[in-house]
């Protein structure tokens, strides 16, 4: 078999399930599992939260109904509502919680026959500009959905743009949007993403919504996963499959791009970009072997990416290469190709197998 996998530790979501919750005692919270768990697997993430979780938070209709295969029970949330009319038929049918999100949203939402009535939650463009009622809206439909049959809860939600930067103006602005539409008797209010969870403790509300921490990577560009106590959830890890010598000015890899500056030790490692590995991860970008960093040699290709063994003699074919995880945190990879944890996880490819641990 192909060596490469990526671990998921279960009790590392759960610590850092934990860790989200400390963070607003009494306060509910949605795991939110959206694409796939942040490509950790729907199923599994569900199963090993569902007795901790309030509920759990999707994108989608064919999200919910995956988990509703498995868990009859949970509390579910659907962040971007219904797409269609025929839509809410079925979110009734899943027991679902529904994001309604403007106008043609509601329209549809009233117009439909319903087996039993949902949980809605109007959700407020407090800022970010890109979904959402604006608050002059939202006052114009609560009358209207409180007393509508479809309804069963409504709830108010709205989501931070900036919640990442810490003392971002736009955080409290969002907040004031939010917290002025409060005198409405809403059952239940929810704004916190993982960044505001972690550090605007006004918005944490009824319900909290955290993401990104569950799997252990962290939402700041400016905070680690360490330091803030929480634990990674996914290690990918690959094999040395081939080592060779490579004398002072050949090159290595696609475009010749990498060019050895002393005699050196080459070893071609068991994942590349059609596995999700960045292929913008520049040469050097660490990958550990050993307990020890070793650099990228050279462009990621589709299956295969090469480092350089010239600084671990030790190396040995076969070696476990981790190309992220507890000794290579997800967030330094992400930085280093310019983009965040919750890209890379999210693209980690269905060719690479999941163990659960
Ligand atoms: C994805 C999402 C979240 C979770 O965001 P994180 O930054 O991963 O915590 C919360 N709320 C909404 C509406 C989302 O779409």
């Amino acid at each position: 078999m192909r060596p490469l996998i990526a671990t998921v530790d279960l009790a590392a979501l759960r610590h850092n399930y934990s860790l989200a919750r400390q963070c607003a005692p009494g306060r509910k919270a949605f795991a939110v599992v959206k694409a796939d768990a942040y490509g950790h697997g729907a199923r599994q993430v569900v199963a090993a939260l569902a007795d901790v979780a309030d509920g759990f938070a999707v994108c989608s209709l064919e999200e919910a109904a995956e988990i509703r295969a498995v868990n009859e029970q949970a509390r579910m949330l659907l962040l971007e509502g219904c797409f269609e009319a025929a839509e809410y038929e079925a979110a009734a049918e899943l027991r679902l919680d529904v994001a309604v999100q403007g106008s043609a949203n509601a329209e549809q939402l009233l117009a439909a026959s319903l087996p039993r009535p949902l949980n809605v939650w109007m959700k407020l463009d407090s800022g970010m500009h890109r979904l959402g009622f604006t608050a002059e809206a939202v006052r114009d439909w609560y009358p209207r959905l409180r007393e509508a049959p479809q309804v069963a809860e409504l709830n108010l939600m709205s989501h931070f743009a900036c919640a990442d930067e810490r003392g971002h103006p736009l955080n409290e602005l969002q907040l004031e949007q939010f917290c002025a539409l409060c005198e409405l008797e809403f059952d239940h209010r929810s704004m916190a993403n993982s960044a505001a969870v972690l550090t605007l403790a006004a918005a944490h509300m009824d319900w909290l919504r955290p993401g990104i921490i569950l799997y252990g990577a962290t939402p700041f560009a400016e905070l680690s996963a360490e330091a803030l106590g929480l634990k990674p959830v996914m290690t990918l890890t690959a094999g040395l499959i081939a080592i060779r010598d490579v004398p002072a000015g050949e090159s290595v890899g696609y475009g010749a791009g990498w060019v050895a500056q002393r005699p050196s030790r080459i070893g071609t490692v068991s994942c590349g970009y059609a596995d999700g590995y960045p292929r913008t991860a520049p040469s050097g970008t660490s990958v550990v072997i050993r307990g020890q960093r070793v650099p990228l040699a050279g462009r990621v290709s589709m299956d295969m990416l090469a480092v350089d063994l010239t600084d671990l003699p030790d190396a040995q074919l076969g070696d476990a290469v981790e190309l992220w995880g507890a000794q290579m945190p997800i967030d330094e990879l992400a930085q280093a190709c310019g983009t965040i944890g919750y890209e890379l996880l999210t693209k980690v490819t269905r060719r690479v197998p999941r163990r659960y641990i």
